[in-house]
């Protein structure tokens, strides 16, 4: 039977959740013992102390969508000259980009958008070859086990930052390997130390509290690079984003829902997600969504809203990553 978290849309379909007695999943659990806003606090002091007077003193990334937005806007106001930025890995949509800079300069902001398809390396194009291989299988009992299988043991392989070939279920875990690469060597090129993202996302520090604040650095003779999620050092949710988009006059884009689910703007994540959801009996999404309502940005309704237009993608995988010149 399937057993959903009370707080969150975690279920136990997802091979990684385990929902305790009282009806609270392990994230949630977890997220609950160890939340500690001194520390976040002392997080965004850090991230102060960052502001220079320099041509930039931060990249943002930008994806046209409501949180980059939102984050931008909201680093300027800190008091950063940032620099945005868009990666163009080939499978996103090739409308954000414009969209992208028209949003950036119209708050007189620089905006560039960085082709990060040579950070793809030997072994993310062997992963890309077997994720579409795995796409491809006809469905059946034997798939539905394979992908749960694949599905968990992804994470061990994510986790440890080895450089290995992997068919992920998942598409967002190859792409943040190969974009957290891409993060470090373009800021690096530019002299900057930090990066915002708009994403709601946290990381947690040595089982002792949360970070919005992660370290990066290849090189122990060069800077290390901090990539900072914005939104959860700030602590916002949907309604200061929203007020924020309204100080801003952001519109969204014709198709795009105000809350929507990771493949809002991108073809992979779109073509993988329904299939398996029905490989899996859970929305792949349900995992960061939940995140964001363990962290107070959604409620579990407005997660729930998000999570219903799964559909059938008119795309395979192996089409658009063979379109995006991937495999
Ligand atoms: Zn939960």
């Amino acid at each position: 039977m399937t057993v959903e978290c009370k707080k969150c849309i975690n279920n136990t379909n997802n091979p990684s959740i385990v929902i305790n007695d009282d009806g609270i999943c392990n994230i949630c659990e977890s997220y609950v013992a160890n939340f500690n806003k001194a520390a976040l606090d002392e997080e965004l002091l850090f991230l102060k102390s960052f502001i220079a007077n320099k041509k930039y003193d931060a990249m943002v990334g930008l994806s046209s969508g409501k949180d980059s937005s939102a984050t931008l806007y909201t680093m300027k106001k800190l008091g950063f000259t940032p620099l945005a930025f868009s990666f163009d890995i080939g499978y996103t949509r090739q409308d954000m980009f414009a969209r992208s800079k028209l949003i950036a300069n119209n708050m007189d902001i620089d905006h560039e958008t960085i082709n990060i398809k040579n950070y793809v390396g030997e072994n993310d194009k062997k992963s890309f070859m077997r994720m579409a291989e795995l796409y491809d299988k006809e469905e059946n009992d034997d798939l539905k086990k394979e992908f749960k299988k694949l599905y968990y043991d992804s994470r061990k392989v994510y986790s440890t930052k080895s450089d290995v070939e992997f068919p992920f279920v998942r598409p967002c875990q190859i792409c943040r390997k190969i974009v957290i690469k891409a993060y470090y060597a373009e800021a690096q090129k530019k002299g900057i130390q930090i990066i915002a993202v708009g994403f709601n996302e946290w990381t947690g520090l040595s089982n002792k509290s949360y970070s919005a604040i992660r370290k990066i650095q290849y090189i122990k003779s060069k800077p290390p690079i901090y990539i900072v999620h914005l939104p959860y050092l700030l602590q916002r949710n949907l309604a200061d984003v929203s007020n924020i988009l309204k100080e801003i006059e952001w519109e969204k884009s014709s198709d795009e829902k105000f809350i929507n689910t990771g493949s809002g703007s991108c073809y992979l994540a779109r073509a993988c997600e329904y299939k398996a959801k029905c490989m899996m009996d859970f929305n792949m999404d349900t995992t960061r969504l939940s995140r964001e309502i363990t962290a107070g940005f959604l409620t579990k309704k407005q997660a729930k809203t998000a999570i219903h237009d799964t559909r059938k993608p008119d795309k395979s995988v192996r089409k658009v990553l063979e379109e995006a010149g991937l495999i």
